[in-house]
């Protein structure tokens, strides 16, 4: 009898023993399928849950894995689709946390503000200096209907303009937070156009309105005083008239030539030809208004420089105004020198007009290309200039794809020097 009791025992201990064993075995494969994430054969004969039969729970169990991975990869993949949609446009974009901690950045974004360093996870504060840009984030979080705004951010001493967007978005961090999504579209250049249009329409209005003035208050005097005023004065007063007038027809024939310049529709026609025969046509009148006995007028014509491409009248409009300003400015030179050299390292024609006058301040050589920008403004006014005629210089030998300078100091005279490209073949062949 004990004996019988002994070998139950003994089996049911067995029994337990290996339920207990077959039971560690599912629980470590459901633990493993469930880390490695990974789902169970269903046909493996060593699963123990096959063999027990639970294909329900296999079934089960991977549905589950399935549904998990399909998730993550929805969330890891959220960055990536942002990078895709977000990355390539041309437009900076910044998505920032409710701590101002920057959770992405485009391309031109991170192009834009710190080519160096990575934006990712900086304080916006601390990528863009910009205070308006500040006040905006915290109306649009006062008042959400706002759309748009223009800011300025500095960089490294420049400012630049941009027109800014907000909109509020989510699910960019793990945690399905909400984010701010900036978007800034760069503004800068028309921003400085519109300072320059804004410069030229008051440098015209000036220079428009100072002969006005004077034509309108001489011709009101003829007719008001016309009966009681001498002679002499009356002929004094048309004089100006007529002068006024002229300089007003100066000034608009510059402005529409340098519209012309400006404009598409209106390219140079270069063709083949000398610049020597030019040159040497055009001087001639010119040598006849120097003082014989302390004047020269030489031209210096490097030989190797043979007939290339450039627009004839446009040319001759460059030196022109170049030698005029030569007589007009410094009217007692003794010397004026057009030299004409070929550049073989850039295969370019350096040509240059100099005299020996009183030349140009240092702190006004930056400038001396810029509309309306006269050294003594009462003076050159006076002579009829316009301070347009070297810009207009400037524009006509950028067309020809060349460049100007200048080389001056005070009392040491001035030397003009423009660029043109050497090509001796017919523009279009
Ligand atoms: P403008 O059309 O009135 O002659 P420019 O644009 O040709 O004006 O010249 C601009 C300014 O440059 C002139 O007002 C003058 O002060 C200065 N300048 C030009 N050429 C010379 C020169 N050869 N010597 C000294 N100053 C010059």
């Amino acid at each position: 009898m004990v004996i019988f009791l002994s070998l139950l025992l003994c089996a049911a201990l067995i029994v337990l023993l290996t339920t207990a064993l077959k039971t560690r075995r599912i629980a470590r494969e459901l633990q493993d399928a469930v880390r490695l994430n990974r789902c169970m054969l269903v046909n493996e004969p060593s699963s123990m849950l096959k063999r027990l039969g639970f294909d329900g729970l296999i079934k089960e169990t991977n549905g589950l894995i399935d549904r998990y991975r399909g998730n993550a990869d929805v969330e890891s993949g959220h960055p990536k689709q942002l990078e895709a949609m977000l990355g390539s446009i041309q437009e900076a974009v910044i998505i920032f946390n409710d701590e101002h901690v920057i959770e992405f950045v485009n391309d031109s974004a991170q192009r834009l503000f710190q080519r160096a360093r990575a934006l990712k996870g900086a304080r916006l504060e601390t990528a863009l200096r910009s205070a308006s840009l500040l006040d905006f984030l915290s109306a649009y979080r006062g008042d959400r209907s706002l759309k748009q705004q223009e800011v300025s951010v500095e960089r490294q001493g420049e400012v630049l303009w941009f027109e800014v967007s907000c909109a509020e978005v989510r699910g960019v961090s793990a945690q399905d937070a909400k984010s701010t999504l900036l978007v800034l579209h760069d503004i800068t250049r028309l921003k400085s156009l519109e300072v320059v249009r804004r410069d030229f329409v008051a440098n015209v209005s000036h220079e428009l309105r100072t002969p006005l003035t004077i034509i309108k208050g001489f011709a009101e005097t003829l007719v008001e005083d016309h009966a009681t005023l001498p002679v002499e004065t009356r002929a004094r007063f048309l004089d100006k008239i007529v002068n006024n007038a002229q300089r007003l027809h100066v000034l608009v024939e510059d402005l529409l030539e340098l519209s012309r310049l400006e404009s598409q529709s209106e390219q140079i026609q270069p063709s083949v030809q000398s610049l020597q025969q030019l040159l040497e046509e055009m001087l001639e009148p010119y040598r006849l208004r120097l003082n014989p006995e302390v004047q020269v007028l030489k031209l210096d014509f490097d030989e190797r420089v043979g007939e290339f491409a450039f627009d004839r009248f446009r040319i001759q409009q460059v030196f022109d105004n170049l030698i005029e300003n030569g007589f007009r400015y410094a009217p007692d030179f003794t010397l004026l020198a057009v030299s004409v050299r070929y550049d073989d390292a850039n295969d370019l024609i350096q040509c240059t007009v100099a005299d020996d006058g009183p030349g140009i301040p240092a702190k006004d050589v930056p400038h001396i290309f810029e509309r309306f920008y006269r050294v003594d403004k009462g003076r050159s006014r006076d002579s009829g200039g316009t301070g347009l005629g070297l810009s207009i210089i400037k524009h006509i030998v950028q067309q020809h794809g060349g460049g100007v300078s200048v080389e001056s100091e005070a009392g040491q005279g001035a030397a003009f020097h423009f660029s043109l490209p050497y090509v001796q073949s017919q523009p279009g062949e």
